[in-house]
């Protein structure tokens, strides 16, 4: 069995669409296959869920009829019997019948997660019909029927295993499943999601579940590039990369990959393919644990970075003193990304700022805090990436750009630059030119 998740450009056009059934018949294999939603649709979701909370009726109408219109064109483009277009439209309508039930509660954040995840059903709904009317034999799972994850952040894969495999057993067999990326159900069995993006751990958690042979994530560019394509110009694909690799990269801001997509899979050794939807002759990358080459594979960018000065001369020669500044952040639930020292002094950022006054207030108590909004970490990763030959050259950006902390050592694997994010482009570029425009040997 494989898992295939289509990405929201994959599945954003009747074109795209096409594309996507001549992928999914060019090979026999039984298969799962994780939809998102249309591009586009998700972020309109979220505009409705605005409205909710502001109780605009007009505006929820409005949205709402706007979404139906463009799924209905969808419909009408897509097949071409009048019989099966009109059956999948009146299915249309009574989803968008429900979405208006669903829009017409009050706002909570169980109202918010039906609302979000509502483009991935509509989508998946089209889409399995559009494959029957040419005699594409599918079934279409109702993923919030068996992806009870519990927590997004260490999801139940026996759990979502059981209930799949139960569903196999009662249901009707077929060689292609369709079903939903991004909507999971929590621990108290409501509704949820997996955060944006979150179709990619959608495709791994049930890769994991099924023992799953392959998973396939196919979207809309040749695999994970060597830099952010969308700053920086000539990058190219990367063949192979280590699960360590990509979890670094997609937790440091590769957007290709949802920043969880790997952590299901790497204890079963399933390999995860990135796949290009609109070239699908091209190579792309394949992540599995074989290390090919090691040394400098990739530089990625995150955003929405927290830089936090903590000062006291009591720390000077006081043990015990970052202890007690690691349990107020871990009071409230909040993870630090990277952290230097000085004798009197230490610097560490956070992404998560939802308890920052309270976090400020109760260190304040005995030392300055100073607070800067506004930062990227920018990774550079790669195996055993500090001993590359060429690591050196990166330092050079200090003759050009304020570097506000520097990561070097934590890991063999990932050296960490905290610039300001008005900084971000040109340090992608400027690594990019240093870094991979001369050869990487490793010296070990
Ligand atoms: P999908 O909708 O298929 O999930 P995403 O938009 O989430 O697609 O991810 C694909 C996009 O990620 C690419 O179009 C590219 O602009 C962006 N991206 C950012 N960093 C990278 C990278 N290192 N390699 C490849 N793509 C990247
Ligand atoms: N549709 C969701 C989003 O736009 C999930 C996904 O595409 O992975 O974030
Ligand atoms: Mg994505």
């Amino acid at each position: 069995m494989k898992i295939l998740k289509f990405g929201g450009t994959s599945v954003g056009s009747v074109e795209n669409l096409r594309r996507v059934k001549d992928i999914l018949i060019s090979d026999q294999e039984n298969k799962i296959v994780v939809c998102s939603a249309m591009s586009g649709v998700t972020d309109q979701l979220v505009s409705l869920v605005e409205n909710i909370k502001l109780e605009d009726a007009e505006a929820i109408t409005r949205n709402i009829h706007r979404l139906e219109s463009k799924h209905t064109d969808v419909i009408d483009e897509l097949v071409e019997s009048t019989e099966i277009k009109n059956v999948l439209k009146d299915g249309l309508t009574l989803l968008i019948t429900e979405l208006f039930e669903i829009a017409n509660q009050e706002y909570s954040e169980i109202v918010n997660s039906q609302i979000i995840t509502y483009g991935e059903t509509l989508l998946t709904y089209i889409f399995s019909g559009f494959l029957k009317s040419l005699q594409i034999e599918n079934v279409l799972l109702d993923a919030k029927d068996f992806m009870h994850v519990g927590t997004a952040e260490n999801p139940d894969i026996l759990e979502v295993s059981r209930r799949i495999n139960k569903m196999f057993e009662e249901g009707v067999q077929s060689s292609i499943y369709i079903t939903q990326g991004f909507v999971c159900r929590n621990l108290e069995g409501d509704i949820s999601h997996l955060k944006r993006g979150g179709s990619d751990y959608t495709a791994t958690i049930i890769g994991a579940a099924v023992n799953a042979s392959e998973i396939q994530i196919w979207t809309d560019i040749d695999g994970l590039h060597n830099n952010d394509p969308r700053y920086v110009e000539e990058t190219q694909p990367i063949a192979h990369l280590t699960y360590n690799e990509a979890a670094e990269l997609a937790y440091f801001g590769a957007k290709i990959l949802h920043p969880q997509t790997v952590s299901p899979v790497v204890d079963k050794e399933i390999p995860v393919l990135l796949k290009n939807t609109f070239d699908p002759e091209a190579s792309g990358t394949i992540i599995s644990n074989k290390t090919y080459r090691k040394g400098l594979k990739a530089i990625s960018a995150k955003d929405g970075i927290t830089a936090i000065k903590i000062k006291s001369n009591r720390m000077l020669m006081a043990h015990g003193y970052l202890r007690r500044i690691f349990e107020v952040f871990d009071n409230y639930h909040t993870s630090i990304d990277m952290i230097t020292t000085s004798e009197i002094a230490i610097s560490l950022t956070i992404d998560n700022i939802s308890n920052l006054d309270e976090i400020v207030r109760e260190i304040e108590t005995y030392a300055e805090v100073t607070v800067e909004q506004n930062h990227s970490i920018i990774c550079i990763v790669g195996e055993s990436v500090i001993n590359d030959r060429n690591s050196y050259k990166l330092f050079e950006i200090l003759n050009y750009i304020p570097v506000r902390m520097v990561s070097y050592g934590g890991s063999n694997n990932n050296i960490s630059l905290l610039v300001d994010t008005k900084d971000k482009i040109p340090t992608l570029r400027f690594l990019n030119e240093k870094l991979f425009h001369v050869p990487h040997e490793i010296v070990v």
